[in-house]
């Protein structure tokens, strides 16, 4: 089968012929109808912090059918169309319990969405309702990132809230927080190459950071926020969330910065404000994200720019890295024109 191979820093990725993945013990093997591509993808590419050794295959956000069990598998069959965890771990452990299965020490990966066929674990493998597509059954891993932020966050509907950064975590974010009936969400950007897809997915007031952003905000919600979410990921981010909330209000970021970045404590401490990480999805936020895609598929579909094949998935993601790309998600159809 063809694969997306990462290479060197640098480079493209590669498109090559690999053999076909065989399921092991409770796994099975879905042909990849999906795959979306993200920052995560790009971070562990580029050389800054984490880098995937040479001959890594990627794709995390996938979705297909499945196409072949292996021994020990009871809940799959093929034909099932899923969704499927790229990581999961062992079943067993206090971590496991968390719902997070990254935080598993035994966790095992299984990316390679990037592909033909991929193999999955019956573990972390989501049936999709029958009326949601495989198109939109690759955004549940996304959605879910989303969902898990805004859970944590708690909003009530009346809560004024900011999203820093309007990329696929905060558009996801975005997403939730009008399936919660929250009425005054913002967006702060630092321009306005995705303004017409956050306004797409619903998106009211979508502002422009300057001097001016903060009596924009104010102006916009009614107040300052309850609530930031921070979804840029870039140094500076988290002290400008800390200066834009409001005295005891709560910042989540999900934002994945991997450089080291600066806020003084003090301003945070003088404002009584809670910060909190969010750490990916819980299984069940996966379950769930894929019932709310099925019932609320046209405003998440917004959120995808491109769809290109397998060949065309190098040139797709180095646009991504880029930012010349169409600016929301990506998402690679490793069948398309064959
Ligand atoms: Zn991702
Ligand atoms: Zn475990």
């Amino acid at each position: 089968m063809k694969a997306a191979l990462f290479k060197a820093v640098g480079e493209p990725l590669a498109i090559e012929d690999v053999p076909d993945p065989e399921p092991g013990e409770g796994e099975a093997v879905i042909r990849v109808a999906r795959c979306g591509v993200c920052g995560t993808d790009l971070h562990s590419t580029s050389g800054h912090g984490y880098t995937l050794p040479a001959g890594a295959q990627l794709g995390h956000e996938y979705a297909g059918e499945v196409v072949a069990v292996g021994r020990g598998v009871r809940r799959l069959k093929v034909g099932d169309r899923v969704a499927a965890l790229p990581v999961v771990g062992c079943g067993e452990c206090e971590a496991c319990r968390t719902g997070i299965d990254v935080l598993c020490s035994r966790w095992r990966g299984y990316g390679g969405g990037l592909a033909d066929y991929a193999r999955i674990s019956e573990r972390g493998a989501t049936l999709l309702p029958q009326t949601l597509s495989l198109a939109d059954g690759a955004l549940v891993e996304p959605f879910a990132v989303g969902r898990r932020g805004v859970r944590l966050a708690d909003p009530a509907p009346t809560d004024r809230v900011l999203i820093v950064g309007p990329g696929p975590i905060g558009l996801s974010v975005l997403f939730w927080l009008r399936r919660a009936g929250v009425r005054a969400v913002a967006l702060l950007a630092s321009s306005d190459r995705r303004r017409p897809l956050a306004e797409a997915m619903g998106a009211e007031h979508f502002l422009l950071e300057s001097d001016a952003a903060q009596e924009e905000i104010t102006a916009a919600l009614g107040g300052a926020p309850d609530i930031v979410f921070e979804c840029a990921g870039v140094p500076g981010t988290i002290a400008r969330s800390i200066a834009l909330v409001r005295p005891q209000g709560r910042i989540v970021s999900l934002g994945f910065c991997m450089v080291p970045d600066q806020f003084v404590p003090g301003m945070a401490l003088m404002k009584d404000v809670a910060l909190r990480f969010s750490l990916i999805y819980t299984r069940e936020d996966y379950t769930e994200c894929a019932a709310a895609l099925d019932a609320d598929g046209d405003r998440a579909r917004a959120m995808v720019t491109d769809t290109v094949s397998l060949a065309d998935a190098p040139a797709a993601f180095e646009r991504l890295r880029t930012g010349t790309g169409g600016g929301g998600k990506l998402l690679i159809d490793p069948w398309l024109g064959r």
